[in-house]
């Protein structure tokens, strides 16, 4: 079903205003973790600012660590609400479980399946029950073929308001978080009909060489970009050593905008 041999023009998913997928970029920034109101309202409205439309950020919280801050939970979703319908964009925010798609549906445009439930197929046969688009993350160290079963999942179950993010994957390499597969971008563009992102933030984790990573994405063909951005990354929750402050941001932003490659 996410084949190019199953339908041959791309599929674009149209939230609110926006559409993803089609003839225009797309770029998703917004915190790790939501943490507070006024920490959500703070970076929403920078980037609403900036031109940005979609607007991230984690209430159900995959930690590595059963120690670490786990998310807002509902809260943080009844924030997301509020913030992204002050400033009018759209929002994205994971869910890890089949039963939080009812407690989340209400307050989010976008649900997130991120990399550590890429085959949680309990997860990705209720999503495909519902009618909401879909980000599904690659896993962290899946294949090609099994990132696309992923996706055929929630396809298969009904829903085809899906579009793929390669997040990085697990290698040997050190220097960075993750190994960002660039070669991911066009194999996904060209055996699957879907929107295909990247997140530069996550398959790097270092801050300086975003800019080249998001250009690279976008001049192998990806349609959107994903960042994260926080108004005080130390006092971060979560991942505070990858997030971008606001001026940070609005550079990397203006040397995406300036690089022709961003439209
Ligand atoms: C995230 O986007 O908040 C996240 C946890 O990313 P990933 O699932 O790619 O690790
Ligand atoms: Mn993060």
């Amino acid at each position: 079903l996410v084949s190019r041999q199953s339908k041959s023009e791309d599929t674009i998913i149209r939230v609110k205003n926006i559409e993803i997928g089609g003839s225009s970029h797309i770029m998703v920034a917004g915190p790790c973790s939501i943490e507070s109101k006024n920490q959500l309202l703070t970076v929403a409205a920078a980037l609403k600012d900036a031109g940005v439309t979609v607007l991230r950020g984690g209430a159900f919280k995959p930690r590595t660590s059963p120690y670490d801050f786990q998310g807002l939970g509902e809260e943080g979703v009844k924030i997301m609400k509020e913030v992204a319908d002050e400033v009018d964009m759209v929002s994205i925010c994971e869910i890890m479980t089949p039963s939080q798609i009812e407690k989340a549906a209400p307050y989010i445009d976008i649900f997130q399946i991120g990399a550590r439930n890429m085959q949680n197929f309990d997860l990705l046969k209720a999503v495909g029950q519902c009618n909401m688009p879909v980000l599904l993350k690659r896993g962290l160290s899946a294949t090609m073929e099994e990132f696309i079963y992923a996706a055929e999942y929630i396809l298969y179950h009904g829903n085809d308001q899906v579009m793929l993010i390669e997040r990085g994957i697990r290698t040997y390499e050190k220097w960075t978080r993750n190994t960002l597969d660039i070669s991911a971008v066009p194999i996904l563009k060209q055996e699957t009909h879907l929107p295909v992102l990247v997140d530069v933030t996550h398959s790097t984790g270092r801050k300086d060489i975003l800019l080249a990573c998001a250009k690279a994405a976008l001049a192998a063909g990806a349609d959107g970009i994903m960042v994260e951005v926080h108004p005080d990354p130390q006092a971060a929750l979560s991942d505070a050593n990858q997030q971008l402050n606001i001026p940070e941001f609005n550079t990397f932003w203006k040397g995406l905008l300036h690089s022709g490659l961003y439209h």
